[in-house]
């Protein structure tokens, strides 16, 4: 059987990847494969237990038990950890950070991988995966890599928008202050840091509206002529 068609999409936070990707999945019919949303459940499932983020054989405990699973619909991708919808839970400032935290040990990155691989695999006709290291590290033959990026100081704003459309009242700069942490410790970390493959077409999102991000990315799909994806 034919191996899914891989589009990797790659990039800081705020820059975009979930809105595009979350399109570009529904207007495809292709498998979304929100990579960060797999984090942040560890760091809520860390969180719960009481575990700390750097606390190896507790994190073990956690990846052993895992289930996260994925539902898009029309308006949403909601993500299950365990059957519970944690779509909201994973995505408070706190959890974020807590992501990031995590998201540094090797022990998570390498369970992780496999997961990865797995959900997108499975795809009938093509997976979107959003993450730091898809084009890097978990698809480094992707039949398409993006980048995709945006000026700090938008992608804050963005991200203060979202928040606050959700009931989290943080002041802007208080976002851009968390935003730069996050940025730091994922582009700085030693495995996997957040970086663009060599391959990868980078797209600056600054002053592009998403709908245009959607529309080039859809083009470089359409000309993707066959699969040629390995491990
Ligand atoms: O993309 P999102 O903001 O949901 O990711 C949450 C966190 O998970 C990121 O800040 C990053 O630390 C981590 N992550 C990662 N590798 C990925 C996806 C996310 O390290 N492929």
């Amino acid at each position: 059987m034919a191996q899914p068609l891989i589009v990797a999409i790659d990039g800081p936070a705020g820059a975009g990847k979930s809105t595009v990707s979350k399109i570009l999945a529904l207007r495809l019919g292709f498998t979304l494969v929100d990579t960060g949303a797999i984090y942040r459940c560890v760091a809520l499932s860390a969180r719960r237990a009481n575990i700390k983020f750097d606390d190896v054989p507790g994190l073990a405990e956690i990846l052993g038990g895992l289930e996260v699973t994925f539902r898009t619909d029309e308006d949403k991708n909601h993500v299950f950890l365990k059957g519970e919808d944690v779509s909201e839970a994973i995505r408070t400032p706190e959890n974020s950070l807590a992501a990031s935290q995590v998201s540094a040990q090797p022990t998570v990155r390498a369970a992780l991988l496999g997961l990865q691989r797995k959900l997108a695999l499975a795809a009938e006709k093509g997976a979107i995966l959003e993450g730091r290291d898809i084009g890097t590290v978990v698809f480094p033959d992707a039949n398409l890599k993006i980048f995709l990026f945006a000026d700090p100081k938008i992608r804050a704003e963005r991200r203060f928008e979202e928040l606050y459309s959700k009931g989290h009242e943080k002041p802007v700069g208080e976002v851009l202050a968390d935003q730069n942490k996050r940025d730091k410790e994922d582009s700085e970390r030693e495995h996997a840091p957040l970086k663009a493959a060599d391959d990868a077409v980078q797209i600056d999102s600054t002053h592009l509206p998403l709908s245009e991000v959607v529309h080039r990315i859809e083009e470089l799909v359409s000309r993707l002529s066959r699969p040629k994806v390995g491990l």
